[in-house]
C-alpha cells in the first residue's frame, strides 16, 4: 500500500478549526487507499511564546530545560490532532519523539537525528491506526528530550519518510515554493520543480519554507518532497534530484536574509597572519563567519569586514575587540542593519552576465553593495537593511518577471 508522511506546519494547526481542516486532508488520503503518518508542528505562535516565557526568566536559559519546554508545544498539537481524527471516525494515536523513537545526538536545541525506530509506527499502521508524530523533537540515548532547531518539523517529516520508504508531503500556508517570498513579492511565481541543491541554497539564504537540514536529508536519501497548501487544493512544488529538472534557469529564486550582522575591524596593520588571528578566535568560540571582505591597504593599514549570524554578533564583537587590541587595530564597528540578498539558480553554472546584471539592478536603485559572495549556483550581496524589500522586488522584476534575458547554454 502507498505510504505517505504528511507534515502540517504551525499555521496549518493554528486553531481547532484548522486542525480539523488538516485532519480532513489526512482522511482524504486515507480514503484514496493510502497509509498516512502525520507529523505536526506546534500551533502557530506557540514556540515563540514559550521562548519568550523562558527569556523573561533569563537571557541564557539552560538548553536542556529549553528543550523540555519547547517539546510541549508539539505534544499539545499532536494530542489535539489525534482527538480530532478520532472524532471524525478515524482511529489515531499521537506519539512524542521518544515514543517513536526518534533518536538524536545530545546537542540541545539543535540536535541531529541519529536513527529512527519504525517498528511501532509499522505496527500501528497495520492495526489501522493513523500515527500522529510530534515534529521537531527527539530523544538522546540517555533519555533526554531534544529539539532539532527552528523549523525542525520539516526534518522530522523527511527523516521519517526516508526511514519508512514513504513519500513526503509538506503542508504549509503557501501553495508551494515561490520565486521569492510571496509576502514580499506579490508577483512571485510558484516553482513547479526545484532541485535539492537549489532548495538548499534558498533555505540557507533566508527562504523560510523548508528547514535546511530537511533538504540535506532529502538529498542524501533521495526523498521526493511535495510542498503544498493545507488550505488550497492544488499541485504544489516538487523538490527532486537535479536529473529530473528539465529547465535549468539561471535564476530560480531570490531570497533575503535579515538575520546577519556586519563587524568591521578598522585600520588593521596589513601583515601576514592577522586574518588568521581574528578568525581563529571566532572559530574557537564556534561562531560561523559568512561573508568576508578585506579592503585594499593604504600605508600598511587595511579595513576588514565580515558577517555573522545576528544572535552571535554581540559575542563576536567582544571577541574581535580583544584581538583588535592585541594586533593594534584602531577600532571595531558592528552594524546590525544589514541584509543579504541572493539570487539562486542551477543555470548560473553555464550562463554569463548574471552577476553584472544583479549589480546593475542594485545600482539603478541606488543600493550600495557592501560585500559580495558567490558559489557555483548563487550570488549574494550585502546591502543596507532598509533596502532589503526594494532589492528583492527589483531583482525579481529583472530576473523573473522580465523573462530570461540571460543566456543559458544547455549541455
Ligand atoms: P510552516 O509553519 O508551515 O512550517 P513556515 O512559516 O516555516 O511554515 O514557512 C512558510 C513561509 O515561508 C511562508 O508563509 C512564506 O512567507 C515564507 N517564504 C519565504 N520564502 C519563500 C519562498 N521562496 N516560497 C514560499 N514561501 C516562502
Ligand atoms: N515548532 C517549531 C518551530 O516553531 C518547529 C516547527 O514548526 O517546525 O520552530
Ligand atoms: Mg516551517
Amino acid at each position: 500500500m502507498d505510504l505517505v508522511v504528511q507534515k502540517f506546519g504551525g499555521t496549518s494547526v493554528g486553531n481547532l478549526e484548522r486542525i480539523e481542516r488538516a485532519a480532513k486532508r489526512v482522511i482524504s488520503a486515507v480514503e484514496k487507499g493510502k497509509q498516512v503518518v502525520v507529523v505536526s508542528s506546534a500551533m502557530a505562535g506557540e514556540t515563540d511564546g514559550l521562548i519568550e516565557l523562558a527569556k523573561r526568566i533569563t537571557q541564557f536559559p539552560n538548553e536542556r530545560e529549553m528543550d523540555m519546554l519547547l517539546a510541549t508545544g508539539e505534544q499539545k498539537a499532536i494530542a489535539l490532532f489525534a482527538m480530532t481524527l478520532r472524532k471524525l471516525g478515524y482511529p489515531a494515536v499521537s506519539l512524542c519523539g521518544w515514543q517513536v523513537p526518534i533518536v538524536t545526538d545530545d546537542v540541545h536545541t539543535k540536535a541531529r537525528i541519529r536513527k529512527i525506530g519504525v517498528q511501532r509506527l509499522k505496527n500501528l499502521l497495520k492495526e489501522g491506526y493513523i500515527p500522529v508524530v510530534a515534529g521537531f523533537q527527539g530523544v538522546t540515548e540517555d533519555w533526554e528530550i531534544t529539539t532539532l532547531g527552528r523549523g525542525g518539523s520539516d526534518t522530522t517529516a523527511v527523516a521519517l519518510a526516508a526511514a519508512l520508504g514513504a513519500d513526503c508531503e509538506i503542508y504549509t500556508d503557501v501553495t508551494g515554493v515561490f520565486t521569492a517570498d510571496p509576502r514580499i513579492v506579490p508577483n512571485a511565481r510558484k516553482i513547479p520543480y526545484i532541485s535539492y541543491e537549489e532548495m538548499l541554497e534558498l533555505a540557507s539564504l533566508g527562504a523560510k519554507v523548508m528547514q535546511i537540514r530537511s533538504v540535506e536529508f532529502a538529498a542524501k536519501y533521495g526523498v521526493r518532497i511535495h510542498v503544498r497548501s493545507t488550505f488550497v487544493e492544488e499541485e504544489g512544488t516538487w523538490i527532486v534530484p537535479e536529473e529530473e529538472i528539465m529547465e535549468k534557469v539561471a535564476v530560480r529564486g531570490i531570497t533575503v536574509d535579515t538575520k546577519e550582522s556586519r563587524i568591521t575591524v578598522v585600520r588593521v596593520p596589513d601583515r601576514p597572519g592577522i586574518a588568521a588571528k581574528i578568525f581563529k578566535a571566532l572559530g574557537e568560540a564556534h561562531i560561523v563567519v559568512d561573508m568576508i571582505v578585506q579592503n585594499v591597504s593604504h600605508e600598511g593599514f587595511t579595513d576588514m569586514s565580515f558577517t555573522v549570524n545576528r544572535n552571535d554578533a554581540p559575542k563576536a564583537e567582544e571577541i574581535v575587540r580583544k584581538v583588535a587590541q592585541d594586533i593594534g587595530a584602531k577600532e571595531v564597528v558592528r552594524d546590525d542593519r544589514v541584509a543579504k540578498v541572493s539570487i539562486v539558480g542551477l543555470g548560473m553554472r553555464s550562463s554569463y552576465g548574471t552577476a553584472a546584471k544583479m549589480f546593475e539592478v542594485l545600482s539603478k536603485n541606488n543600493i550600495n553593495i557592501m560585500a559580495i559572495s558567490t558559489s557555483e549556483i548563487k550570488i549574494s550581496c550585502l546591502i543596507e537593511e532598509k533596502y532589503a524589500e526594494l532589492a528583492v522586488r527589483a531583482l525579481h522584476e529583472a530576473f523573473v518577471e522580465d523573462g530570461e534575458e540571460i543566456k543559458v547554454e544547455t549541455e
